[in-house]
């Protein structure tokens, strides 16, 4: 009996290195399937502008990056559903992938869900999360033409935001935990350069306040236990991300930060399933790295399912 839902391999996720995946896989003729996730095209989906991922010196739109990754895995053949995944079944094989419209099954997996921006998890954020508060400054910093804002967190994401925010809004104030930046030197230097952004060091936000949207901020000073309250327009929060894993339900090996443990074949703690990108990559974490993992995890399955054949 034939199953007209069962693809050799699947794909999950259309981040950089889901489509990267894509790529090499449809190259070698594999047909895969990638089913795309809410968040399509990733992280770069919510990144502005990508200066360090090869080949474009002026820099390219997240977005643009990833409709061209899209663009060339589908002129390879990629088939690409654009639906979730709700459930996974990795006991028996095939593997079973249920989206909310289709059950799949797979010989071999891809797993490059991603990760998603942590949350303060402080009174005020629930209630007023999207009417002011924000984590994609791409999306939403038109909004914030001549106001002042506030950007949480001191890390790339964070003072890249900043910078970018700066092209509407009046201020940009980051607040952070610690008094020195983890962000890289350039984004410093240009973050420290440029008269919009201003720094508030040692410092948490413990309340966001406001009716209907962010109206103000209870800030702490974390060396002197000072509480403040400053106006903000709005907050814009960076202070990492968590792997998306939930759909994995305990079923593969995981570090202690969550993050999916692979070999340096992209394999995972099950046989047949490779992950590749954020989730899978606590230390890197850039387009070009996922990208990179994406190429390997491809290159494995390839070579699983040709040895399969012989
Ligand atoms: P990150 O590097 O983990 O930085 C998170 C920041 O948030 C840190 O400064 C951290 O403070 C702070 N933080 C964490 N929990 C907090 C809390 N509960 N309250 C207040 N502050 C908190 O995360 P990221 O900036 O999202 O970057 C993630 C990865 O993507 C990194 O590998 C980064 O290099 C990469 N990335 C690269 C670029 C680029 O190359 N242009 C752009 C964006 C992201 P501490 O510093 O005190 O720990």
């Amino acid at each position: 009996m034939t199953n007209e839902n069962h693809r050799q391999l699947i794909i999950i996720g259309s981040g950089p290195a889901g489509f990267t995946a894509a790529i090499y896989a449809a190259r070698a003729e594999l047909n895969p399937l990638l089913i795309t996730g809410m968040k399509l095209y990733g992280q770069p989906s919510k990144t502005n502008t990508i200066e360090n991922y090869p080949g474009f010196p002026k820099g390219i739109e997240g977005p643009e990056l990833g409709r061209l990754f899209e663009d060339q895995a589908r002129e390879f053949g990629t088939e690409i559903v654009y639906d979730m995944v709700s459930e996974l079944d990795l006991s028996q094989r095939p593997f079973t992938v249920k989206t909310y419209g289709t059950v799949f099954t797979a010989d071999v997996l891809i797993l490059a869900m991603g990760t998603e921006y942590n949350r303060l998890g402080v009174p005020g954020e629930e209630a007023l999360q999207g009417r002011g508060i924000s984590n994609c400054a791409t999306c939403d910093g038109y909004f914030y033409r001549g106001k002042n804002v506030h950007v949480v967190g001191g890390g790339d994401a964070a003072v890249e935001e900043a910078i970018f925010l700066t092209r509407f809004a009046d201020s940009v104030t980051i607040i952070h935990r610690r008094d020195q930046l983890r962000a890289g030197a350039i984004l410093e230097k240009r973050a420290r350069e440029n008269p919009k952004i201003k720094f508030i060091w040692d410092s948490v936000v413990s309340e966001i306040e406001g009716e209907n949207s962010v109206e103000s901020l209870v800030l702490k000073n974390l060396k002197t236990d000072e509480v403040t309250k400053v106006p903000s327009d709005g907050l814009f929060v960076y202070i990492g991300q968590t792997p998306i894993t939930d759909i994995l339900a305990d079923q593969i090996a995981l570090d202690a930060k969550g993050y999916i443990i692979v070999d340096e074949h992209m394999q995972t703690s099950v046989p047949q399933v490779f992950a590749a990108g954020d989730v899978a990559d606590p230390l890197y974490r850039q387009v070009v790295t996922a990208a990179g993992m994406g190429a390997a995890a491809a290159i494995s399955a390839t070579h699983y399912i040709e040895a399969l054949k012989e």
